[in-house]
């Protein structure tokens, strides 16, 4: 097959808030060609579907200080997150709010101008764990979308170039050395072999392994699967987060906004049963707390919904005004999608799939580390929710993700212009079209008996029966056993659609092939930690063992169906681990 050969200085896959900030960045320095390749068109990414905010100490509203901040996180993550690492994010989370506000960013305002912190988020809280603080930054529920409007017209007022609907199918890193990539044109069919110093990837999560999910169609996790496939190691993959509140029976988010404004749970039986859970936070506990509350709270019975298998917000005594200016597209939600007035009615929700905890291992400025620890791929670069820095550590904070891909993108893009201009092109492969690129030509006309669209299907069911909030040795061996059979029936696939432009069923069947990879990824990780501490909760493993387990867990696949664990420590800085009550 033809290749466009292109050359670059620094080149960023995704344009989510990540992507498009280390862009943004990295067009400052006018000597250096920098272009952003996405799959989507940038105002499509997920992080146009934030509606919560950011976590930024202010102090706006009341006293803060990023140390305050920096325990809740650490707290939050139940002790894993490396803490050198959050400190850099809750210092320089104050400065991207400021950056965004001088490029225009349409922030929520308090009456006396200044940025308005009045929505309290999950797990946040002041003085060292005393009582719930509001920290975030918002533009109504908005914020995500504004983040992209924002810095995509930045972007395009420097001049950075874009190649849009551009799929990234392989990254070219040999001996320690990435050299660039390999991408496929959606709109016009045809491959091209992207020459660059620097190699940024920011494609976001993978929610998309999961049946009931927050997470767009496209979320599924292309950047670990395409670095997993060239011998890099992932971190911390069996931390996945679920979402305490999914619209019931479609897993759509209902903002963590509604409960910082002040809606309440309830069970069946009307009852704030979050006060057995966590008597302090209550409703505004971190996520992996709430959403195991509301699944002990249904397996005992006091579910609610015809099959008792939900729980409700409730938003009734919440002024209408609130509703109305700080809720907007919470209230939409729920009008379009269970045709419910929040003013009147209780609404039903579950916990739904919501974001990667784990994913590619970086060092502070965004380095891929290539044994996971010390050594760097050199021209090589993680940030956003695909990376693992790692600041959430085995459970993430709501408004953490906002700020993580903001001040991590613009780090790594620091660094990238830094060795840009110290180094020249490195030279590309010698040949750009072997393995792991083969599996996408291979796809191109594939004429085998099975549906991607099935395969993915039918591993999302697997991965929620299986390796869900709770798991077992047993159900974890099930889901591999499943993985690995889907992987092999993968690899016979046939698509129906032979052309090459737009060809939307060719993009969906590489996805599926990531998702696998990331699945397996997860599930082998999972099996690995005999423990249970954030997100990651073994029915066999029920208490947090520090002894063993304060370490990250990092993968590799060596070849089907054969793995190497092994886990490193923990960087502690500042907070000892603790019993974790909310
Ligand atoms: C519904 C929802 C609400 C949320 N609300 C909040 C919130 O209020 N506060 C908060 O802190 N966090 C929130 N989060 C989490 C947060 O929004 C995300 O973690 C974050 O936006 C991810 O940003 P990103 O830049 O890493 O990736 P994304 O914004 O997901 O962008 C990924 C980019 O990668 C590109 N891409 C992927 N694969 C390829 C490929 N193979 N080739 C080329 N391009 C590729 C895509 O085109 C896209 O541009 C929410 C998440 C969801 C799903």
């Amino acid at each position: 097959m033809d290749l466009t050969w292109h050359e670059f200085d620094g080149v960023v896959v995704g344009a989510g808030g990540a992507g498009l900030y280390a862009a943004l960045e990295l067009s400052a320095h006018p000597d250096l060609r920098v272009a952003v390749f996405s799959k989507l068109h940038p105002l499509r990414s997920h992080t146009g579907a934030a509606q919560g905010g950011m976590g930024a100490a202010l102090g706006h509203a009341e006293e803060d200080h990023p140390e305050w901040h920096m325990f809740d996180t650490v707290k939050g993550g139940d002790y894993l997150a490396d803490q050198d690492a959050v400190e850099i994010l809750c210092h320089e989370a104050v400065q991207v709010v400021f950056e965004l506000e001088h490029m225009g960013f349409p922030f929520d305002r308090a009456p006396d101008g200044r940025i308005e912190q009045r929505v309290r988020a999950g797990g946040h809280t002041r003085n060292f764990g005393e009582r719930p603080l509001a920290r975030s930054v918002y533009a109504a529920d908005r914020t995500g979308q504004m983040i992209l409007h924002t810095l995509y017209q930045q972007c395009l007022r420097r001049g950075v170039r874009f190649f849009d609907e551009f799929l990234v199918v392989d990254v070219w890193v040999q001996d320690g050395v990435c050299s660039g990539l390999l991408a496929w044109d959606v709109r016009r069919g045809g491959l091209h072999a992207v020459r660059a110093k620097a190699v940024l990837l920011a494609t976001g999560g993978w929610g998309q392994i999961y049946r009931t999910t927050t997470n767009a169609v496209t979320l599924t996790g292309d950047g670990p699967a395409l670095v997993w496939r060239r011998g890099v190691p992932l971190e911390d993959m069996e931390f996945y987060q679920f979402h305490p509140t999914g619209v019931y029976g479609r897993g759509i988010l209902l903002s963590e906004a509604s409960r910082g404004e002040g809606a309440f749970l309830v069970n069946g039986l009307g009852e704030r049963f979050m006060e057995r859970y966590a008597p302090r936070l209550m409703e505004l506990a971190p996520r992996d707390v709430v959403s195991r509350s509301i699944f002990r709270e249904i397996q005992a019975g006091r579910g609610g919904g015809p099959r008792g298998d939900c729980v409700f917000l409730d938003f009734r005594h919440l002024p209408e005004e609130v509703r109305r200016t700080k809720l907007p597209e919470v209230t939409t939600l729920i009008r379009t999608y269970l045709g419910l007035d929040p003013g009147r009615d209780l609404v039903p929700v579950r916990p739904t799939a919501h974001y990667a905890v784990g994913g590619i291992p970086t060092d502070s400025w965004g380095r891929v580390l290539q044994d996971g620890r010390r050594q760097v791929v050199q021209g090589l670069y993680a940030a956003g929710e695909c990376a693992c820095v790692s600041v959430h550590g085995a459970n993430r904070l709501g408004t953490n993700s906002l700020v993580d891909i903001l001040v991590f993108g613009r780090r790594a893009a620091q660094d990238m212009a830094r060795l840009a201009r110290a180094t020249g092109l490195p030279d590309p492969p010698p040949s750009p079209l072997e393995d792991p690129a083969e599996h996408f030509l291979r796809l191109v006309g594939a004429q085998g008996p099975e549906a991607a669209a099935r395969l993915r299907l039918e591993l999302q069911e697997l991965m929620e029966r299986h390796a869900s909030v709770f798991r077992t040795e047993a159900s974890l061996q099930e889901a591999l056993r499943g993985v690995w059979e889907l992987q092999d029936r993968y690899r016979r696939i046939g698509l129906a659609d032979r052309g090459r432009v737009y060809n939307q069923e060719l993009v969906e069947a590489f996805e599926t092939g990531c998702l696998l990879d990331v699945a397996e990824a997860t599930v082998a990780s999972a099996l690995h930690r005999t423990e249970s501490r954030g997100t990651h909760f073994r029915e066999d493993y029920p208490q947090r063992d520090d002894a063993r387990w304060l370490r990250h867990t990092l993968v590799w696949r060596l070849a089907p169906r054969q793995h190497r664990l092994e886990d490193k420590p923990v960087v502690v800085t500042h907070f000892a681990p603790k019993e974790r009550t909310y």
